[in-house]
Parts: C-alpha cells; sequence; structure tokens
C-alpha cells in the first residue's frame, strides 16, 4: 500500500526536473568524499558555495545531495555529517539540516570531528559508476545469483541493506511473508542467517531474507515465530497458554500459527532450507514441546 502523499507545490515542483534527471546518489559519493576530508581537519567548515564548486552542482541543488547524506547518517546513526556544509554568511547550516539540535551545534560539529570516518568506505561508492540503488535491486531481483557481486559493489552495510530491502520489497510485490501487510513504509529487510554470521553473498542473497512487517520483524527476530521448511508459519506460544492476549496480540501471533506464508511468486527467492533451519535451529529450544 503506498501511503498517501500530499501534494507537492511551489518550491518542489521547480526543482522536480532536476531531481529527477540526476543521480543523486552518485553527487552524494562525491560530496561524501569531500566532507568526511573536510572533518579531518580542526575547525573545518565548507561553505554550501565552496561545496558546490568542489563538486561541481549548482549550490541551489545542493540540498538534494545533502538530503541523501543526512538522512544516510540519520539511518545508521552516524554523527551528523552535513553539519559542516554552512552559509558563508553566518557561518551555520541552512534550514534543510534536521539531523541535529540547531541549539547545540558545537556538540554536534565535536561528534563529527571525532568520528574515524576514514575507517569506512564511502557507502555511496556503487554510484560512483553512475548506478542507482534502485537499479541494483532490480539486477538482484532479476538475478539472485548476483548477490555476492552487488555485495561486493557495495560493501557498506546501510547500503547494502537498503538494496536488500529493495530488492525484497520486489520479489515479495511489497507484502509481509507473515501477515500480508503492504504499508510499505512498514516493511523491513530481515535476513534468517544473521548479519554478523554470513558469507558475503548471503548478505545480500533473497534467499536468505524476509520482507516482514516491523511487527513480525521484531518477533522473528526474537524467535517468537519461525517459518517451516513447507512455508508454515510457526508460532511459540499456538494455543495462546502463555499469557492474557488482547485482540490485537491474536491477529499477529496465535492466529497466524499453521497458516502458509506469502512466498514471492518467483522461486529462486524463496528462503532456503539451509537459511530457515539455520533460524530456526537459533531459536529451537523455545519451540520444543509446544
Ligand atoms: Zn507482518
Amino acid at each position: 500500500m503506498a501511503v498517501p502523499r500530499l501534494p507537492s507545490r511551489g518550491g518542489l515542483i521547480e526543482h522536480l526536473g532536476e531531481w529527477m534527471a540526476v543521480n543523486q546518489e552518485e553527487r552524494a559519493y562525491r560530496a561524501w568524499k569531500v566532507l568526511t576530508a573536510v572533518a579531518a581537519k580542526k575547525d573545518g567548515l565548507i561553505t554550501y558555495g565552496e561545496l558546490g564548486e568542489a563538486i561541481n552542482v549548482h549550490h541551489r541543488a545542493l540540498r538534494y545531495v545533502l538530503g541523501v547524506i543526512q538522512a544516510y547518517c540519520l539511518d545508521q546513526k552516524l554523527p551528523p555529517l552535513t553539519i559542516l556544509v554552512v552559509n558563508a554568511q553566518d557561518r551555520t547550516p541552512s534550514y534543510g539540516f534536521i539531523a541535529w539540535d540547531a541549539t547545540d551545534l558545537p556538540e554536534g560539529l565535536r561528534k563529527v570531528r571525532n568520528h574515524p570516518w576514514n575507517e569506512s568506505e564511502n557507502p555511496f561508492l556503487y554510484a560512483s559508476k553512475g548506478e542507482t540503488e534502485e537499479e541494483l535491486a532490480a539486477e538482484l531481483d532479476a538475478d539472485p545469483g548476483k548477490a555476492e557481486d552487488i555485495y561486493a559493489q557495495v560493501k557498506v552495510r546501510g547500503t547494502a541493506q537498503s538494496i536488500f530491502r529493495k530488492a525484497l520489497l520486489l520479489a515479495y510485490q511489497g507484502r509481509c511473508a507473515i501477515c500480508g501487510l503492504t504499508f510499505e513504509d512498514a516493511l523491513q529487510a530481515s535476513h534468517l542467517i544473521e548479519w554478523n554470521d554470513c558469507s558475503p553473498a548471503q548478505r545480500m542473497a533473497t534467499c536468505n531474507g524476509l520482507l516482514l512487517c516491523a511487527t513480525h520483524h521484531r518477533l522473528f527476530d526474537w524467535g517468537y515465530i519461525t517459518i517451516a521448511p513447507d512455508h508454515t508459519v510457526f508460532y511459540i506460544d499456538p494455543k495462546g497458554r502463555d499469557g492474557k492476549y488482547s485482540n490485537a496480540d491474536t491477529q499477529v501471533s496465535t492466529a497466524l500459527h499453521g497458516k502458509k506464508a506469502f512466498m514471492p511468486k518467483d522461486r529462486r527467492h524463496w528462503p532456503s532450507a539451509e537459511c530457515l533451519g539455520w533460524h530456526y535451529k537459533a531459536h529451537e529450544w523455545k519451540f520444543e514441546g509446544r
């Protein structure tokens, strides 16, 4: 389900052509390099004009590039890197900057300057040759065998996770595998074999993933729910004996026990027996005797 959006007007429309025509992630790749270099300098700041010149983007269009980087830092709980970009007049960030409390900029700057940015890859590396997350997700959806290659192109966990989610959204046609919920913003990518135990290929392999709503993702990760090799949903307390269940609790748990999970049309994206087995084994003791 696509959540209704407010109609955009005025300033947004003005720049829509710009937004659609360019690959903001490719620009973000270049801006990331510049900003992390600025962060490494004591008292380093950069004006919109200087950044625009450095990456060859008109300063009025910079907000889109900075928006991509800001969203990435927020999502990954990184210090607010875009705090370094300031107006020439007052040396403060512009109104589009929302990643840090504007009343305590010095603390945000301190965090950004102390962060070891050079210890991890540029998260937009995949875009350096002009590819977008959507294109990589579509490639993965079309050919699940490319998981390892695509992971090698991306390397950074946050970006890999985002592309993986987009590929699962395509494969599962935007439905939670357990309950069928289709609110896209509430759907997440879950790994069967956990990230730290995965081979590089398994990190991006759709057969090691499930598209789940936020609630089922959490219940699945905690081992309240698992999925059998024949795709039957198993809930840990099928008869609801372990506590009081509200109607809402029942709907997301006992009511789904024994039902078939929603699987992708393309069988190559189905969770593999190996990966399902790994999840079951990790939580087996909770299901024994049930
Ligand atoms: Zn669900």
